[in-house]
């Protein structure tokens, strides 16, 4: 039902699942040593709405998305990652001066990332999982490496040997050795590496501000092993999709690829879907050119010094073009959203205000035409997430209400009102209640992802977080019975 640009094999497929009906999805989450831009939440949207899509289609959906907060070097876009950490360089910066540590650091980065996440209305993911709470499956990780021939150590580090994993570069096509080696010529700072391409699994460091006892001594575990040992824990030794932006093809998804396919000798992720960048008025967004555009700044109020862009806005934007194919945000394409975004609004409340006209027996064509139109928004996001048709024709839909509203039967009202809700939960630019933020139905799913984080949790015998998610369950508004074969949940109003 769902059609993909499957990086893996550059073309389009269409997603056959391990199992049937039930989506396992990974995206890469950030790396907490600042505020998000929104270029990562345009990668970020792009799994959302994937994730909207499979739960349209009523398909159950295990979507892990995780906070890199250690590991991730200054130097991690060459395949032999180098430099310092990111996490640790923040703290020594003007901005890193409020903290008290860089534990202290991550963890304000990370509460802002989850206010930004739902400003911009995207689902929970089923997992959140931190990389600092799973170091001794990253430890037993690089154990099984070494045991198996694939990984050695040296004095430095542990070292995955690039030349024992025959499928190296089948995701990026970097395969040259030469190529490679003079890609890391500069950073390459271990003499004891036996291949240039060799990148690290263990950084050995007793200085280092984030440290961990481990059989290599004291030290942090290299950034791309993290996602592989997350996925494999939430999601099974095959998943379905891995997602993140293109940036992170390579090193960071080959060597999970690499990592992931040595330790368990089956295939990691069936299919790769990378987000292009996003341009701001037509450049790549750097500090230096002044168009660093982060979230905060954008939709915090002008006396907080922001820009008050409504985040429905901001996330119409952002979704108005195909993941596939670089986006440029431009100030002017904000302003047609928000125009489009009003129009949106100013129907749904003329919608909620219609007094509704006496039924007749003729055939309801504009109730079918409303039923027809979800299903074409449902199909242009069926293939390949086309965002540009879905929101194209989700349009006709709407124009098709507001043509109709003061002819509407009260059936024909309540089916207006359920197309409304229906693109709402599918597309995500819409709140249908203001006042109450989240509509009844994501309500629902948001306490259906609750009960599995609930399993997971009863499962790995953490009570302390099953019935903190319990009372989350019940404070929306539910019932919450736990039985052997898992969690049900029952609306108690
Ligand atoms: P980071 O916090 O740097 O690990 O990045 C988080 C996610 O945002 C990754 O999937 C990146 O590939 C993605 N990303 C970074 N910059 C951009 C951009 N300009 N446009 C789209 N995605 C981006
Ligand atoms: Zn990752």
């Amino acid at each position: 039902m769902i059609k993909l640009h499957n990086t893996l094999h550059k073309k389009v497929e269409s997603l056959k699942l391990v199992e049937e009906n039930h989506l396992r999805l990974y995206s890469c989450g950030p790396t907490v040593y600042s505020y998000a831009h929104i270029g990562n939440f345009r990668t970020f949207l792009t799994a959302d709405l994937l994730y909207r899509t499979a739960l349209a289609l009523g398909w159950k959906v295990t979507y892990v998305s995780n906070i890199t907060d250690v590991g991730h070097l200054t130097e991690d876009d060459v395949a032999d990652a180098a430099g310092e950490d990111k996490m640790a360089k923040a703290l020594k910066s003007k901005e890193g001066e409020s903290f008290a540590n860089v534990w202290d650091l991550a963890r304000f980065y990370t509460e802002v990332f989850h206010a930004d996440w739902s400003a911009m209305n995207m689902l929970e993911p089923t997992v959140r999982p931190r990389a600092t709470e799973h170091i001794r499956g990253q430890i037993q990780a690089v154990e099984k490496l070494i045991a198996t021939g694939y990984a050695y150590e040296t004095e430095d580090a542990v070292y995955f040997h690039v030349p024992s994993f025959e499928g190296y570069g089948k995701l990026s096509g970097n395969q040259n050795a030469d190529d490679l080696a003079e890609g890391v010529r500069d950073v390459v700072r271990d003499s004891n590496k036996k291949d240039p391409r060799d990148f690290a699994l263990w950084k050995k460091d007793d200085k280092h501000l984030m440290q961990w006892h481990s059989p290599f001594g004291w030290g942090f575990p290299g950034w791309h092993l993290e996602c592989s040992v997350m996925a494999q824990e939430y999601l099974g030794e095959t998943i379905d999709v891995h997602a993140g932006g293109e940036d992170l093809i390579f090193p960071h998804h080959e060597c999970e690829i690499a990592q992931s396919e040595a330790l368990n000798e089956k295939p990691f992720s069936n299919y790769w879907m990378h987000t292009r960048f996003l341009l701001v008025e037509g450049e790549k967004m750097s500090k230096s050119k002044n168009n660093f555009l982060r979230l905060k700044d954008l939709i915090a109020p002008e006396e907080e010094g922001g820009k008050n862009i409504d985040p429905m806005v901001l996330r119409y934007a952002l979704i108005s073009g195909q993941y596939g194919k670089n986006l440029n945000f431009t100030f002017d394409n904000l302003k047609a959203s928000a125009k489009i975004v009003g129009r949106y609004e100013d129907i749904l409340t003329q919608l909620n205000k219609q007094n509704p006209q006496p039924e007749t027996n003729t055939a309801d064509w504009v109730s079918e035409k409303l039923e027809a139109n979800y299903q074409s928004v449902l199909a242009a996001l069926c293939n390949d997430l086309n965002t540009p048709e879905a929101l194209a024709k989700s349009l006709e839909g709407l124009k098709l209400i507001g043509s109709q509203l003061e002819k509407m039967t009260q059936s024909q009202l309540d089916n207006a009102k359920k197309w409304f809700e229906n693109i709402a939960n599918l597309l995500g630019f819409i709140k249908l209640n203001k006042n109450t933020e989240t509509p009844k139905n994501l309500q629902q799913q948001e306490a259906e992802v609750l009960a599995q984080q609930l399993d997971i949790a009863r499962a790995a015998k953490d009570f302390t977080s099953a019935d903190a998610l319990r009372s989350q369950i019940q404070a929306l508004g539910y019932e919450v019975k736990t039985t052997k074969d898992g969690t049900t949940i029952k609306a108690l109003r």
